[in-house]
């Protein structure tokens, strides 16, 4: 649905995109994470044509980003949180006007949705609170089945009660769309993301589905014999590898129920105990973004 490659982006002297490469299947929930300022913005910003990549490009639907039409404008849906919409105009007048746009404006769809979000007909959009200007924006983005939604920052401000009406709009209408949805909070995209991928200022440190993700990685603890020392040749996939008194903790990174006691038998002495604990997404990221830091310092 999305794919870009070695997609870089300069203000000035200052590069905000620096080498993106990822790749968003068809029907996934995509996830971006990545701090404040890592380029998360500017990045939904390049697909949809509001800024033009300084270097690489970058394909939507199948189109190249610069080349977005009001076509494929037709199929995509965008969310943001600083989204502009008519402050004059009531919740009722801004859905008439925009109607007229779609050919495939769902009417029936548009109620329900409208039912769902409970958002005011008759209120004008400047009275709007935060939470429901951005119930407004996803109102509007979905009545005319859009492939793609894009969604910058759509939970920022949001209290967990309407954070979750929010979700369950989105994902009662999701069907076959695919989604895009950029976030600074890891809690935010858990059970909802597919695949996720991590932005740090400008740089992709990696992307990978959900499952695979969260199946490759276990927390283990080896209770030895005697006092733990690290052993000297270690299978790349051992992370973190640490000592406390007789434990030696690590994180395996290709986790194996089958291989992991041969694994580590064959590399440490007095063994009397192996465990190995699934891990939050959180500690993962974690995990992962030392790393990948690490490596490229
Ligand atoms: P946040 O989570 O805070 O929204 P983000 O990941 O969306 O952050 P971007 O808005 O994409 O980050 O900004 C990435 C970097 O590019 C930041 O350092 C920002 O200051 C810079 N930047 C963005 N737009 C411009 C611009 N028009 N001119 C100069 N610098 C910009």
């Amino acid at each position: 649905m999305i794919r870009t490659e070695n997609l870089w982006k300069k203000f000035g002297r200052f590069e905000a995109l620096r080498g993106l490469s990822f790749d968003v299947p068809v029907g996934s929930a995509f996830a971006l994470i990545g701090a404040n300022g890592a380029g998360k913005t500017t990045t939904i910003k390049v697909l949809m044509n509001i800024l033009t990549p300084s270097r690489g490009h970058a394909t939507v639907l199948g189109v190249d980003s610069r080349r977005i039409s009001p076509t494929e404008l037709a199929q995509i849906g965008y969310v943001s949180e600083n989204q502009d919409m008519p402050a004059r105009l009531t919740v009722g007048e801004y859905l008439n006007y925009l109607r007229s746009f779609y050919r495939r404006w769902d009417k029936e769809l548009e109620a329900s949705i409208l039912r769902q979000l409970r958002l005011p007909l008759d209120r004008k959009i400047s009275d709007l609170s935060h939470g429901m200007r951005l119930k407004m924006a996803l109102m509007c983005a979905l009545p005319y089945r859009p492939k793609l939604l894009m969604l910058d920052e759509p939970f920022s401000g949001l209290d967990p009660l309407v954070r979750d009406e929010f979700m369950e709009g989105l994902l009662e209408q999701a069907g076959e769309m695919t989604i895009l949805i950029s976030s600074h909070e890891l809690g935010e995209i858990d059970g909802v993301a597919t695949h996720v991928a991590f932005l740090d200022e400008g740089k992709l440190l990696f992307q990978e589905s959900m499952n695979d993700l969260t199946g490759r990685f276990r927390e283990v603890r080896v209770t030895l014999e005697a006092e733990a020392a690290k052993p000297g040749v270690m299978p790349n996939c051992w992370m973190e590898v640490r000592t406390l008194g007789n434990l030696l903790t690590f994180v395996d990174s290709h986790y194996s129920e089958k291989d992991l006691g041969e694994q580590i038998r064959s590399r440490i002495q007095g063994v009397r105990a192996i465990d190995s604990q699934p891990m939050a997404l959180r500690s993962i990221f974690i995990t992962l973004a030392r790393a990948t830091r690490d490596s490229s310092a």
